[in-house]
């Protein structure tokens, strides 16, 4: 039997161990986290990422705990539609339920080990699946590949209501970025994000909340409806602005949220 590390036990790395056969590959998963996390956003999951949810068994449970998207719509600052599309096998699932349903898809035989990895778990291969901070990818790679401090704060969250009526999309101004999708159970997610003077760390999140009011009042309706609705106890923020791509932005660093999808 081949021994084989994981390192990071997030969406990638539990998708992994839970594909991998038991009877060739003696797995061990490494993740910092003893609990999964709490905090919620909406993951789009296209048909490609269905297709791997399907391999290992979760998809139904995927789709009973998500929400259909329907469409998607990209509009300008002010809300007005440059391009809509169709997508009506894309499902809105909450980060914890997906984490969820893989981790219980990963057999027993599978080792669990938790706590922070500092260097490379012997023996065997080793898959970096950990993350935009990657000791993995550090490892390789040297410190070039640490993720880069951008000066873009990035705020998101969950309402209890539905998306707003034709509300639902991205928004591009300049320098800003405002988002409104489905998220599981009938509710909405919102992220922001835009270049502020607030952290990098220490970053208090009433004041970002109302910074992000006061920045996006009155451009569109939907985006009104939605920061309306926040509330302190009901978002958060990531407010490190870590960000390890540079988006060809006349230059500037801009926070992509790594590989996401979602429109
Ligand atoms: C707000 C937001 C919205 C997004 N929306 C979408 C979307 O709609 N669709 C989509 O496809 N993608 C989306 N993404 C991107 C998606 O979240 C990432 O592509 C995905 O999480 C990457 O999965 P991963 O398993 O590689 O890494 P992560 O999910 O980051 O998991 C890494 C794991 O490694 C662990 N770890 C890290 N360092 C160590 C260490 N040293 N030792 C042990 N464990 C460690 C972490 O605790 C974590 O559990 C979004 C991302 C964000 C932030």
């Amino acid at each position: 039997m081949d021994a084989l590390s994981v390192v990071g036990g997030g969406i990638a790395g539990l998708a992994l161990a839970a594909h991998l056969d038991p009877g060739r590959f003696q797995v061990t998963v490494h993740e910092q986290r003893e609990e999964p996390p709490s905090v919620e956003t909406s993951l789009a999951m296209w048909p490609e990422a269905q297709r791997a949810l399907q391999k290992v068994g979760v998809l139904p449970a995927v789709r009973a705990a998500g929400s259909e998207f329907g469409g998607v719509a990209l509009r300008d600052g002010s809300g007005n539609v440059l391009l809509r599309a169709g997508a009506p096998d894309v499902i809105g699932v909450s980060r914890v339920d997906l984490l969820r349903l893989l981790d219980a898809a990963v057999p027993a035989s599978v080792i669990r080990a938790y706590g922070p990895v500092t260097s490379l778990p012997d023996p065997g291969p080793v898959v970096g699946a950990d993350g935009v901070h990657s000791i993995v990818r550090r490892s390789v790679w040297g410190e070039r590949a640490r993720a880069r401090l951008s000066p873009y704060l990035a705020l998101r969250g969950i309402i209890d209501e539905p998306v707003p009526l034709d509300g639902g999309g991205e928004y591009w101004g300049r320098g800003q970025l405002f988002g409104i999708a489905p998220a599981s159970r009938g509710r909405t997610y919102w992220y922001a994000s835009y270049r502020s003077g607030l952290g990098p760390g220490g970053i208090d999140v009433d004041e970002a909340l109302a910074l992000t009011r006061a920045r996006f009042a009155g451009r569109a309706d939907g985006i009104d409806q939605v920061l309306t609705a926040a509330t302190p106890g009901r978002r958060w923020r990531n407010g490190s602005g870590r960000c390890p791509i540079r988006a060809a932005t006349g230059g500037e660093t801009r926070c992509w949220w790594g590989t996401r999808h979602t429109a």
